[in-house]
């Protein structure tokens, strides 16, 4: 469903990916792992396309999407998760929810999807004209994954959900993805917490400085001596 091609991507003379090919099945879930600085918001960047590759593409659904804005991308079917699950935090969860169906003119249709997103997340259909700042760490994650939801994307593009979060909040999170996972949406995440990150996709990468340097099934990358010195503590 999506794959990346060769891509070198740079701000200036920093050279933040080089060479970088990966690809997610529709039914997949795959995480990139690694460090801070070492590309992954940049991956993410390049692949929603707020960043410009120097060298390389990327494909979706078969199609070179290289050079299609965020927004053609979204109308295609992938959505964005930001780092950290950014909300707007002065507007309220239906308010936020909304803007991710900001292409959608027709009320009823962003209604149902809004259902849709409340079934998904029940604790955010409670608090639906609650302001996002009022919000636990945790409820704001789910918002911005529901905010991602809104356009009915069929691969969800995540950005380091887990930072700031505390551990607990980290684990529900990540069921939450597992959950859409089931569903059918496919995931491309990446994250510095390897532990959880490998207990909800099906494969992995590991990136470091830029380069992708190993490729494996969770089991594999748990097993290997270079990731667990340097992402599971020992
Ligand atoms: P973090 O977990 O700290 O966000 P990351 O793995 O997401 O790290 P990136 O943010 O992709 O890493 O950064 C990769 C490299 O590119 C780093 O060396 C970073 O300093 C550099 N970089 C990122 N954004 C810019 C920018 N806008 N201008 C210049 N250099 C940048």
């Amino acid at each position: 469903m999506l794959e990346l091609k060769n891509l070198d991507v740079a701000y200036g003379r920093v050279q933040a990916l080089h060479d970088v090919s990966l690809s997610v099945a529709g039914d997949e879930a795959v995480a990139v792992l690694g460090a801070n600085g070492a590309g992954k918001s940049t991956l993410i960047k390049t692949a929603i396309g707020w960043q410009e590759p120097q060298r390389g593409s990327v494909h979706f659904d078969n199609q070179d999407v290289t050079w299609l804005t965020p927004w053609e991308r979204v109308e295609r079917g992938m959505a964005l998760v930001p780092e950290g699950g950014r909300v707007f935090r002065g507007l309220t969860v239906q308010e936020n929810l909304r803007l991710g169906a900001y292409r959608q003119a027709d009320e009823q249709a962003v209604g149902s999807q809004m259902e849709t997103v409340f079934e998904l997340f029940p604790a955010l259909a409670e608090r639906r004209r609650q302001v996002a700042h009022t919000l636990s760490g945790g409820e704001q994650q789910m918002l911005a994954i529901g905010r991602a939801m809104m356009s009915d994307p069929r691969l969800l593009l995540i950005d380091e959900i887990s930072m700031g979060l505390m551990p607990i909040l980290v684990q529900r999170v990540f069921e939450t993805i597992n959950d859409l996972r089931q569903q059918g949406v496919a995931i491309l995440l990446v994250e510095q917490n390897a532990y959880e990150a490998l207990n909800v996709v099906d494969r992995a990468y590991v990136l470091e400085n830029g380069r992708l340097v190993l490729e494996g099934t969770p089991d594999e990358l748990r097993e290997d001596q270079r990731v667990k010195a340097a992402y599971l503590g020992g």
